[in-house]
């Protein structure tokens, strides 16, 4: 954020509305870090300073007692049982996907269905999507930014169909080409599947505007939220998304839950993904009969300890407030990026006009490893490699980097921590 003639303005030189000023003042990230305990300990006889964020975001006390209260005294298996703790249970699990629903403003409770993480509702939609809608010959539309988390399933479903993966193609800056992505519908478009956020570039692409044109055409769009969930405000009715994916792990929940959300008239058109108990409601051994929304498509017994805990980091990040934690973030992101591109040597990349909390670079010639061990012997965590997105690297015409993404709970001290970090690397690789 900049100031010129005493008007505030955000880095897109627009005016800043004057909540933005005053939520970020209003910002006590010192008490936001008291919640999370593992921000006070060491490593190597160092602060910790973790920015890594984007591979997994650290837990609040609230998420952590919330498991352990629910295994202390509710534990029950859900959906089954007329006892008491099975109701009680039963009860906490299904609160919490109304509070999924809220936080995405979906339109009904159906519409959201848990799974393990991004990963299993990507590989879900695209199993059942594909199997119901796609034959040899039809297309799906990605970007050159995706995890291989949507990538890979889509190459398993052609390998298994016969579809062919059309890629949307980005500038130098890390932003999607638009007239690319709308050249690249034909007939066969059957399908597009995109990232809101970068796991790289921090771009945030447009998704709402890419869903309106492929809407124009009628074909759906799936929605990798992984990256934006934790960081911007998701409205599911306000982008007409049709399905939509995320993790709990990285908006401070625990791991091994996520959420699938898909527009009701699609769900009730897919298939089930797996079977087994809880997805059906009744069988014989010439037929079964699949249940309603969204159990369909939830076979086995649920992560019911691990929705009733992501609802608590929902609800800790709503009490917040994620227009707080963007402004927030968005000032640390900006910080970050001015002092990290006044170091020598430095290569940002992904400088999008819309970018999130990501910033992934190299140094010189040193080597992503070397970087990211170096920095760890001062207590740094940050993540080097190819980010589970190697088509992007081969695009960047890098073999990795070394990528500091930023929480709620970091500090612009931190980011100081980082920058001498990186000067006292580079001093070591590169002075006499
Ligand atoms: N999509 C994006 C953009 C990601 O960054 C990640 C994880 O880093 C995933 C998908 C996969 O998430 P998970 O491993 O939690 O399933």
């Amino acid at each position: 954020m900049r100031c010129v003639n005493n008007v505030k303005l955000n880095r897109f030189g627009r005016r800043c509305p004057v909540n933005e000023h005053r939520m970020n003042e209003m910002y006590d990230v010192s008490k936001i870090r008291e919640d999370f305990p593992i921000l006070q300990r060491e490593v190597y006889g160092k602060p910790l300073i973790y920015l890594d964020n984007g591979a997994t975001t650290q837990k609040p006390r609230q998420v952590v007692e919330a498991i352990t209260d629910e295994y202390y005294s509710v534990n029950a298996n859900v959906h089954r049982g007329v006892h008491f703790l099975s109701q009680q249970a039963t009860e906490l699990h299904e609160a919490s996907r109304e509070t999924v629903r809220r936080f995405l403003n979906a339109r009904s409770a159906n519409e959201i269905v848990f799974t393990r993480g991004t990963t299993e509702s990507v590989n879900l939609f695209v199993s059942s999507f594909g199997e119901e809608f796609m034959q040899e010959g039809d297309e799906v539309i990605l970007s050159v930014m995706e995890h291989h988390s949507n990538i890979v399933p889509w190459q398993l479903l052609a390998a298994r169909k016969g579809i062919a993966l059309k890629v949307i193609p980005m500038n130098e800056r890390g932003e999607l080409l638009f007239d690319e992505y709308e050249k690249l519908f034909s007939d066969r478009t059957k399908v597009v599947s995109v990232t809101h956020v970068s796991n790289v570039l921090g771009t945030v692409n447009p998704v709402r505007r890419m869903i309106a044109v492929a809407h124009a055409r009628g074909v759906p769009v799936l929605v990798d939220g992984a990256q934006s969930v934790p960081h911007l405000s998701v409205d599911v009715q306000d982008l007409d998304v049709d399905f939509f994916a995320f993790s709990g792990h990285k908006i401070y929940g625990p791991t091994g839950v996520g959420v699938l959300y898909g527009k009701e008239e699609w769900l009730d058109r897919l298939p089930p993904y797996q079977g087994g108990g809880e997805m059906i409601q009744s069988v014989t051994f010439e037929k079964t009969v699949f249940n309603e929304l969204p159990y369909k498509f939830e076979a086995g017994t649920p992560d019911y300890i691990g929705t009733v805990s992501l609802a608590k980091a929902i609800d800790y990040v709503s009490a917040i407030g994620m227009d707080k934690v963007a402004a927030y973030e968005h000032e640390l992101t900006e910080y970050a990026m001015r002092r990290l591109k006044a170091i020598e040597g430095m290569r940002i990349f992904g400088d999008a006009e819309q970018k999130s909390s990501v910033i992934s670079f190299l140094v010189g010639d040193i080597h992503h490893f070397d970087m990211g061990t170096l920095l760890d012997r001062l207590g740094i965590a940050v993540r080097t490699g190819h980010h589970c997105a190697q088509p992007l690297m081969r695009r960047l015409g890098i073999e990795g980097t070394v990528r500091a993404s930023f929480a709620l709970y970091n500090t612009k001290e931190e980011i100081d921590a980082l920058v001498a970090g990186i000067e006292r690397v580079r001093k070591m690789f590169y002075s006499a």
